[in-house]
């Protein structure tokens, strides 16, 4: 397997190799065929040809300095940095070229051939060590926050360098021998370097091991450029068929360049996109598992639960039995007191058991609701008087402010499940001396039952969890106060069935309060 990818690898990167030298040969067979049909262009022609191609030229830089921008923003590689203040710069030392063309009117000093040759090396110059550079950064991070400041400062850094040359171009040594029609061997010895640049471009393009499809147009570009200093080495005119040949070798070279940008960017898109799609199905499969397990946890429960509640049951009632003292003979004291604990315990046990019975019936879709119009004055009443006792023993005051006329529909046994959770954790929470409120009121077309302590309040982190299964605020708690953590759970999932929800408000140390909100019938609607 591994022989055989390294041999498609290989397969790839011939290709690859042999059709970068064959657009290479082209592009040197078209110069030289510029040579074999050596042409002059008449120069009101070609300074039109020029400005258009300049121009196309530089409108391509621009797109590659934007491209490359955004790139660099996205991935905050080094090379895009790089790459766009290259071609930002490069625009602006085309667009002074393309101006001070022989034939074109003068621009800041007087237009000739050694002007227009300045500007123009100076641009190459800036473009074969901007993408050397940039090629040589490869995917090096650059995590610096000034980039758009550097962009800037190189615009302007850059700016004042072409004004500068424009202005004092006579001052620098001469690119063209007017008088021979040639180019000094200056801009000549120059155009060789930048050729040499571009050339060791693409070599370090050519040797990376992991090839992209963007190196092919990378390299292809550097290809481009290289042909295209070919070209204007050999020009002897500036309106001479080379210098036209050189130009389309750029634009060529700049428009590989975006076409490699597009393509990266493209390739990062629909690389982005399939890792989506796995993580997507990956997410799906782990969903499915999960409602399975889920599943088996619900069956589990219920399973379990029915099974435990059987011997219990069989525990309290032998228990109760023996207690009887008219049956089975005196006990003595120590004994009966281990049987009431037993006792105790039990129903205790089997009170937990019958409520995780109901959450695994509702969470496994097996409840249903038997509704009827409740009159909520004379309900709450009823649920607050079974437990008035307890409150009273353990010394928290339970007062109780329902407007008279609210009527939700509801099934009487689950609310008062609700309500009784909600009492009985008020209770369990709020220490001797406290209070606790029941207020029913309607709002917003809505039944709002309130439970309000003054006890221990629960920490705003914890005021979602607590209504997950077997969530309690903290271990301590379930050893002072004792219960499962599923009361609310089972209260929540109720309240939903009803198509209402519970809020909760507290502050820690001051105390909380729970409101079942329910759907109201409003009067024209009672049955
Ligand atoms: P538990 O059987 O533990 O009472 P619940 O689901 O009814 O289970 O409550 C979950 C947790 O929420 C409790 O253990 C407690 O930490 C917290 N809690 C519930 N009601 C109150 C309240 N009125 N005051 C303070 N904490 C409460």
């Amino acid at each position: 397997m591994r022989t055989e990818s390294f041999e498609a690898g290989e397969m790839k990167n011939r290709r690859f190799i042999s059709g970068i030298m064959a657009l290479l040969a082209a592009f040197l067979i078209l110069n030289l065929l510029a040579g074999y049909f050596y042409f002059i262009i008449p120069g009101g022609v070609y300074v039109t040809v020029h400005i258009v191609l300049e121009f196309a030229s530089i409108i391509i830089a621009m797109m590659v300095s934007l491209m490359s921008w955004y790139q660099f923003r996205y991935k905050g590689e080094l090379r895009s940095l790089l790459l766009s203040a290259t071609f930002l710069l490069v625009g602006l030392a085309d667009f002074a070229h393309s101006l001070s063309y022989a034939g074109m009117p003068d621009f800041i000093s007087t237009n000739t051939v050694h002007k227009a040759s300045t500007l123009w090396i100076l641009a190459r110059l800036i473009q074969s060590v901007g993408i050397l550079a940039s090629v040589c950064a490869g995917k090096k991070a650059c995590n610096t926050k000034r980039a758009g400041l550097i962009l800037f400062l190189s615009a302007v850094l850059g700016g004042l360098i072409v004004y500068g040359i424009t202005a004092y171009v006579h001052y620098l040594p001469p690119m063209y021998d007017a008088a021979n029609k040639v180019q000094t061997p200056l801009k000549v010895g120059l155009e060789y370097f930048v050729i040499g640049v571009l050339a060791a471009g693409v070599v370090i393009v050519l040797r990376k091991e992991k090839k992209e499809s963007s190196d092919f147009y990378l390299a292809a570009a550097l290809v481009a450029g290289v042909a295209c200093e070919v070209a204007f080495t050999l020009y002897s005119s500036a309106y001479d068929g080379y210098n036209l040949l050189g130009h389309i070798y750029k634009i060529i070279s700049f428009g590989f360049m975006l076409k490699a940008l597009v393509d990266e960017a493209v390739a990062g898109i629909y690389r982005a996109n399939e890792e989506l799609e796995k993580k997507s199905s990956e997410l799906s499969e782990m969903n499915r598992q999960l409602r399975m397990a889920d599943g088996i946890k619900n069956n589990f429960l219920a399973n379990t639960n029915h099974e435990l509640k059987t011997p219990l049951s069989a525990i309290v009632a032998f228990t109760e039995l023996i207690m009887d003292e008219e049956n089975t003979g005196r006990l003595s004291d120590l004994q009966r007191d281990y049987l009431k604990e037993i006792r105790g315990s039990s129903l205790e046990l089997h009170g937990k058991i019958k409520g995780l019975l109901e959450l695994s019936g509702i969470l496994g879709g097996k409840v249903v609701l038997h509704q009827e119009p409740v009159w909520l004055n004379e309900f709450l009443h009823e649920v607050a008087g079974s437990l008035e006792k307890a409150f009273r023993e353990k010394g928290v005051t339970l007062s109780m402010d329902c407007e008279g006329d609210l009527k939700v529909f509801a099934d009487r046994g689950k609310l008062s499940g609700i309500l009784t959770n909600l009492l009985d954790n008020a209770l369990k929470f709020t220490d001797t001396g406290g209070a606790v409120e029941v207020r029913a009121l309607c709002e917003k077309q809505e039944a709002c039952i309130s439970v309000s302590d003054t006890g221990v309040g629960i920490d705003e982190r914890q005021r979602e969890q607590i209504f997950e299964m077997f969530y309690q605020v903290d271990g301590a708690s379930t050893r002072k106060y004792g219960g499962t953590g599923i009361g609310l759970t089972l209260a929540a999932r109720l309240a939903e069935m009803h198509g209402g929800r519970i809020d909760l408000e507290s502050q820690l140390g001051r105390g909380s309060r729970f409101t079942l909100v329910l759907p109201l019938i409003i009067p024209e609607e009672v049955l």
